[in-house]
């Protein structure tokens, strides 16, 4: 079994920052990129947001310059993902999904939040045949067709413009009479003429032959004028929200009811000596890859402290 003085979990903002603070105060971290590597980021387009890239910036080349910098400054990148954790005492020990093991003197946490999807049994049966969570990943694939965003927050009037852009349609599907999203983001969608907004409209079903042709929807469901049809759509996007990834950790660190890692008032410490948690995992509220990586690097800085106290 491998031992490193500092385990990092993640390859998001959160992660990578907390790989380059740490490595530049001398820790040599090891760092598991995990199932998605660069983090949820990489499933979008332009980052415009991000300081310092007046421009914006691909999504993805961000990512990677985080990761370049995290190497020079002497972090091992490994690309398994955990899948156990012993963290009832120090060393903490963590399994990996290639049949590694690690023990480590102090764990971050950044292991980000995934897509949640409807529960319906044809999300299931049409994934990857015209059901995705990812417009940037899975667009291209709908250039001039018509397509399904789910969901009124940012998320969706993002990916919703995003596949306009491709699609020759795109049905919003809102189950609210109102938008979440932020006032810039409704307004793109809203004067979009390629995306029409189904307010107050639930996915039953999906149906087709040979992958998605078409969703079952329910206008008003449950009301005197509760209305069921269907539309014909050649892709299905959820953007509902997500799950934050922190099962493995949850018998040892205290979460919320949805999952979100609790940590000690605005620092990143678990409550758990030495383990810390950073970026979306711990973050309901702002999920910024700004906020996670400025919560990387304090997870980095209480580490430092932590291992030079012990
Ligand atoms: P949100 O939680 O903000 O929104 C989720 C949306 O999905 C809501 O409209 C919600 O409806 C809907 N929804 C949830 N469950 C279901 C369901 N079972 N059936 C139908 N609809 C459902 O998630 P987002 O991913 O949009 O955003 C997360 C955070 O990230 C936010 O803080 C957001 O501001 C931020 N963000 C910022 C961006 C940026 O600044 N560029 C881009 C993307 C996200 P309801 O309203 O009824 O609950």
């Amino acid at each position: 079994m491998d031992h490193t003085q500092l385990l990092i979990i993640g390859s998001g903002p959160a992660g990578y920052t907390a790989a380059i603070y740490a490595g530049r105060s001398g820790l040599t971290p090891v760092l598991y990129e995990g199932l998605q590597p660069g983090g949820q980021l990489t499933t979008t387009t332009e980052v415009e947001n991000f300081p310092g890239f007046p421009e914006g910036i691909d999504a993805n080349e961000l990512m990677d310059n985080l990761r370049q910098q995290a190497e020079r400054f002497g972090c091992e990148i490994r690309s398994a993902s955990a899948v156990k954790t012993d963290l009832s005492a120090v060393p903490y020990r963590v399994w990996f999904d290639d049949d590694t093991e690690m023990s480590a003197d102090a764990l971050i946490i950044c292991t980000g939040a995934s897509a949640k999807y409807l529960g319906l049994s044809d999300e299931d049966k049409y994934r990857g045949q015209g059901v995705s969570a990812c417009a940037t990943c899975d667009g291209f694939f709908y250039r001039k067709k018509t397509v399904a965003v789910v969901g009124g927050g940012d998320t969706a009037c993002e990916e919703a413009s995003y596949l306009a852009g491709l699609a020759s349609k795109v049905y919003l599907i809102v189950r609210k009479p109102y938008l979440r999203a932020t006032q810039i983001m409704q307004e793109r969608v809203l004067n979009n003429p390629k995306i029409e907004v189904l307010f107050e409209h639930n996915t039953v079903g999906l149906f087709g032959e040979n992958g998605v042709e078409g969703a079952h929807v329910v206008y008003r469901k449950g009301e005197a004028d509760e209305r069921r049809y269907d539309i014909a759509i050649d892709g299905f996007f959820l953007a509902i929200g997500h799950k934050p990834n922190s099962d493995i950790f949850r018998p040892w660190v205290k979460t919320d009811e949805t999952g979100y890692i609790l940590t000690e008032g605005d620092s990143p410490r678990t409550g758990i000596p030495g383990v810390f948690a950073a970026g979306d995992v711990a973050d309901p509220h702002y999920r910024q890859a700004v906020v996670a990586a400025g919560s990387g690097a304090k997870a980095a800085i209480e580490a430092e402290r932590y291992l030079a106290s012990r």
